[in-house]
């Protein structure tokens, strides 16, 4: 339990202040209401209690942590968070389905793939079930989940992806028990073994199709649908379901429609155009004699990452309200003329609905600065040789007049002594001097750039060049997977110090030693930038940095790089007075679980690093104390966190 922070709404003496910061780093615009500035310089989160509100500081949620023994980096789930983005989503819909007086109801499911994790299924269950939100399983193992976590018998469960007899026997038990288990053709043969399954088993399956849209939606998912698409049944092949369906007396059956666009779907135009075409092939199956019933517009739904209100890959040119109540217009605009009553509107709708309750967070564990040390002519060796002395003269004459020419010259002088100690006739003295004051003049050329009329083209990456690098204490490839593998951009900004001028500017790296870890992409409210602006860190004092929106996919797609395994994870609950509890901590792995994911034995491996110890005891390299001080630090490492730690 913590107490609400104490305002304080200082600024420091450059004049900086906290609305600087949040105009900076973009926050009330991606943040959803939900992350914000306090007036003592923290991002805090807030959550709605009817018409009031409670906001927690994160820094007293990370100091709460460490102060249980989690380290960073960590993933903090605020549960309100999720529960918030259930009822919006549940809420939009009625509001839109009362507005134009649409005939029937919405049934949101959650797709298990987009955040599997044990604790957000069961909250999405609990909290979902006023609504009777359901699940959406791509697989047998998202199916089991399904089965054992759904409340009621009015939710529904979706099942997509490719289906063996297996998978649709559990199906179809679960419709035997009354829960609304459909399940989403993909494909004809999928159809044929559903026939025998359930005639077999003498039980009526619930069937859908998914139809290939001709749709091309804009964004990274474009692939998703199309005439290429990988996914869904093509015209042809639908009326043979029909037939096949009709031939075995089972067409009442197939009682939905399925579309999926795609995700992140950023134009609200595309969404528009993929429903009526929806529709239009929802009236023909209603004409072809199928009972239908339910319309199932897939996920989609977008985040907007950029807070740009923009229809570009990150961001959005619509809201949830707008998204809703162009679902209902269009259907009823399709349906209405053609006199067939309104479905079950069904959508499956992921990264809205988890990508803002989680974010990552991790400290900084060394930056590296492009400053290079000041060389005095007493530095340069004697005999140095020629080319390192007119380098010294370049940067010491700099002239601001003829900037260009004292770039090219450094440059040249640069290579030249790289070339000579190539050859054996610089030494490492002599090339690491020649590197500092070239650096030194690209420095002096950087300061002049924002008052350059037109910054020449080979000069336009260099303030990017001599950013700095903080190290952060995170795996990208573990916690951030989407950045590396489709250029994903998430909000990132540092959680306190927001009442100082970020005065650094940086691009960030994180512990794996793979060029590809480094996040160099944000996304600012001036456009997009190679670097981020950051504080000078302070000598024996952390740096926490935040990464937010991170709840939609990232947990589980990653994976065990330099073997780097799940960071710590908390879920807090914030109360109405504005304190916070841990409702569950949730220990990363030690580097004994990622070796073993890895088919090692750690008792084993244990085993043979004791006889090395033996055997150097044996030889006299070290005494029986110290093989047992070797052992011990062999055994904590093995037992502890795969991050950086502080001992
Ligand atoms: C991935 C997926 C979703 C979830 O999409 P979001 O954009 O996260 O809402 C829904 N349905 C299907 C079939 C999917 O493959």
């Amino acid at each position: 339990m913590n107490s609400p922070i104490t305002p304080d709404t200082s600024a420091d003496a450059s004049g900086w202040d906290v609305e600087k910061s949040a105009q900076l780093y973009g926050i009330n615009n991606w943040g959803s209401n939900y992350f914000s500035v306090s007036p003592s310089g923290e991002v805090q989160v807030t959550v709605k209690f009817g018409e009031k509100t409670a906001s927690v500081s994160l820094m007293e949620i990370i100091d709460g942590m460490r102060a249980r023994g989690l380290e960073m980096p960590a993933v903090l789930r605020v549960r309100n968070l999720l529960d918030d983005r259930i009822d919006t989503l549940n809420t939009a819909f009625a509001r839109a389905i009362e507005a134009v007086d649409y005939k029937n109801v919405y049934r949101g499911v959650f797709p298990i793939k987009v955040n599997q994790q044990c604790h957000v299924i069961e909250e999405i269950a609990d909290y979902g079930q006023r609504f009777h939100h359901g699940f959406e399983a791509g697989s047998k193992a998202e199916l089991i989940i399904a089965l054992s976590h759904l409340k009621d018998h009015q939710s529904l469960v979706v099942c997509n992806g490719y289906k063996d007899a297996e998978f649709i026997e559990l199906g179809l038990y679960a419709r035997q028990m009354g829960i609304q288990c459909f399940f989403v053709l993909e494909s004809l043969s999928e159809l044929k073994t559903i026939i025998s399954v359930s005639q077999q088993l003498d039980i009526k399956p619930l069937i859908g199709v998914r139809i290939r849209s001709s749709v091309e939606v804009d964004g990274h998912w474009s692939s998703d649908s199309g005439d290429r698409s990988i996914f869904g049944i093509s015209t042809t092949d639908l009326l043979e379901v029909v037939n096949m369906l009709r031939n075995e007396d089972m067409l009442e059956c197939l009682q939905l429609l399925h579309c999926h666009l795609g995700s992140q779907i950023p134009n609200i135009r595309n969404v528009r155009f993929g429903v009526l075409e929806a529709c239009r092939f929802y009236a023909g199956l209603v004409q072809e004699g199928a009972p239908m019933g339910y319309l199932d517009l897939g996920g989609g739904l977008a985040v907007d990452y950029e807070g740009a209100r923009a229809s570009t890959t990150h961001s959005m040119n619509y809201n949830i309200d707008e998204y809703c109540a162009n679902i209902c217009e269009s259907i009823i605009e399709t349906l209405d003329p053609l006199d067939i009553s309104h479905p079950v509107i069904v959508s499956e709708s992921g990264r809205a609905t988890v990508a803002y309750s989680s974010m990552l967070l991790f400290n900084v564990l060394d930056v590296r600065h492009s400053v290079p040390p000041a060389v005095r002519e007493e530095d340069l060796p004697k005999d140095s040789c020629e080319m390192l002395r007119n380098l010294f003269e370049v940067n010491q004459n700099f002239d601001p007049e003829r900037y260009q020419e004292c770039f090219n010259d450094a440059l040249f002088y640069r290579d030249e002594v790289r070339e000579l100690f190539y050859h054996g006739q610089a030494s490492l003295r002599e090339r690491a001097l020649a590197e500092s004051l070239h650096e030194s003049v690209l420095q002096k050329v950087n300061q002049l750039i924002p008052s350059l009329r037109r910054v020449p083209p080979e000069l336009e990456n260099l303030p990017d060049q001599l950013s700095d690098i903080y190290y952060g204490n995170f795996s990208l490839f573990q916690s951030l997977p989407d950045i590396w593998a489709i250029d994903q951009l998430f909000p990132i900004m540092p959680v306190h110090r927001l009442t100082e001028e970020p005065s650094r500017k940086a691009t960030i790296a994180d512990l794996t030693c793979d060029c590809d870890g480094k996040i160099d992409s944000f996304s600012t409210p001036d456009g997009n930038s190679h670097t981020l602006q950051l504080h000078p860190v302070r000598d024996g004092e952390d740096y926490f940095l935040g990464v937010f929106l991170v709840g939609a996919y990232q947990e589980t797609l990653g994976d065990l790089h330099n073997l780097f395994g799940d960071t710590n994870v908390v879920n807090v609950s914030v109360n109405e007075d504005g304190t916070f509890d841990f409702v569950r901590e949730f220990q990363g792995d030690s580097i004994a679980d990622v070796l073993s994911y890895v088919e090692y034995e750690p008792k084993q491996m244990r085993e043979q690093f004791r006889q090395v110890a033996e055997a150097a005891v044996r030889s006299g390299k070290i005494n029986v104390a110290q093989r047992q001080k070797i052992l011990r630090a062999f055994y904590d490492s093995m037992y502890g966190y795969t991050y950086f730690e502080h001992i």
